[in-house]
């Protein structure tokens, strides 16, 4: 395997050949193809590679102190002393702990969007509770608030949010019902850094807890890594304790304590959850570049959304005048005025050297919701008809608008019937 093999691999799938032929077995007659442009990539600096060598230096390599001053800083970041920001180590991990703390257990159901990635739905399975499935808001994509408010029950206990591609849910009724209601709410925010709602940055809205994560390919990256935010105290502290063996004292707390100390109890089945400082490490430097990170999306969104311009494609919506959409996502949608099909469109494209995703199989499409909860697609009419119409286009800090407009018109030719 080469190196550009795994590059792309690692995230993308196998690389098409063009991106492999050298100049020495590529043949001369033919044009020289443009480098495979990936779906995604992330944007690891000098300082991010500084700091992490700092660390594997320091001799402290897991949780420790940049994993503290990573949290300190998320909080900055958020611009609200009262908040607590837990590091842990995939936003997986992060929603699990989230709704353990909050008491979710057999017996109980949580509300969320079929269009998400799967992590948003299993973790409510991990604590044996049991999941209800609703439909989107078929402009936005996101969770459509008059589904979750027919869908609740008696035993309905939560409601989890995504705010898809970037772009918040609504939050305002979300809130509103779930108050009205009794029900907790814990944001999936993996692709919402940072994305404001109303003004107020996802992570200060009021819900009891926001995950973040910091996977590879979202908005800010270290390798693996989530984060939990809240503003309720007690939900912190169990969040703290359970991400690490349900230890009463972290590592840290441990080893840095004035009196140094070997003492500590275990008060419940803990998990590993624990960010380490590598990871942290980037985090760091990676938060400090997350506005600008944000304002190159934003760039490249606008350069999209001129370039594909009457292209038989709907554009995905900008946010909320005055609000801020984190692009982590460009999620176009085929119109019936396109003359081929989503699955063509992609062909095409990756015949191009594009490379391009779905977001997402939605879950009541896939073997294991589908077939747990019998559901069909014709409960989820906004979700599955987007579902066959979606791609998601490369966007990434490291694109330019060149890129961009190398896109629009792989995307205008592939159009051509
Ligand atoms: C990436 C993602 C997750 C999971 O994040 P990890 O940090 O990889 O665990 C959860 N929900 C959504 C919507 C995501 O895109």
């Amino acid at each position: 395997m080469t190196q550009c093999d795994k590059r792309v691999s690692l995230l993308h799938g196998p690389a098409p050949r063009a991106l492999c032929r050298t100049t020495e077995t590529m043949n001369h007659e033919l044009p020289i193809p443009l480098p495979f442009l990936p779906f995604a990539l992330p944007e690891i600096g000098e300082e991010e590679i500084a700091e992490v060598v700092d660390t594997l230096r320091s001799g402290w390599v897991t949780t420790g102190p940049k994993a503290k001053r990573f949290e300190d800083d998320f909080t900055a970041f958020l611009g609200d002393p009262g908040l607590h920001s837990l590091a842990v180590n995939s936003a997986t991990a992060g929603l699990h702990l989230a709704l353990e703390a909050l008491g979710i257990g057999p017996g109980d159901e949580v509300i969320t969007t079929t269009h998400t990635f799967t992590a948003t739905a299993e973790v409510v399975r991990y604590l044996g509770a049991d999941v209800v499935l609703v439909d989107i808001d078929p402009a936005t994509l996101c969770i459509d608030v008059a589904a979750v408010a027919r869908a609740i029950t008696p035993r309905t206990k939560a409601v989890i949010p995504v705010h898809y591609g970037g772009l918040a849910a609504d939050m305002p009724a979300l809130l509103a019902l779930a108050k009205q209601h009794g029900l907790k709410v814990v944001e999936d925010a993996a692709h919402a850094l940072p994305t404001t709602s109303g003004g107020r940055l996802v992570g200060t809205l009021g819900s009891d807890a926001t995950v973040f994560s910091f996977y590879a390919n979202k908005t800010i990256t270290t390798g693996e890594g989530g984060m939990v935010v809240t503003r309720d105290a007690a939900l912190a502290q169990r969040v703290k304790v359970m991400r690490l063996h349900g230890i009463n004292r972290d590592a840290f707390d441990r080893f840095t304590a004035k009196v140094p100390s070997w003492y500590y109890e275990i008060v419940a089945p803990g998990f590993k959850y624990n960010l380490t400082d590598i990871a942290a490490a980037l985090g760091i430097h990676q938060l400090k570049r997350a506005r600008a990170f944000q304002a190159q999306r934003q760039l490249l969104a606008e350069a999209y959304h001129t370039a594909l311009a009457g292209l038989p494609l709907l554009r995905p919506p900008g946010p909320c005048p005055g609000d801020q959409h984190a692009w982590h996502l460009y999620v176009v949608r085929l119109t019936d005025a396109a003359p081929i099909s989503r699955d063509v469109f992609i062909e095409r494209l990756y015949a191009a050297g594009i490379g391009c995703s779905v977001h997402y199989i939605p879950l009541h499409v896939q073997p294991y919701w589908r077939e747990r909860y019998g559901l069909q697609a014709e409960s989820f009419p906004h979700s599955q008809h987007a579902f066959e119409r979606l791609v998601s286009l490369p966007i990434y800090t490291r694109m330019t608008v060149a890129d961009v407009q190398r896109v629009a018109q792989a995307a205008a030719a592939a159009l051509r019937a």
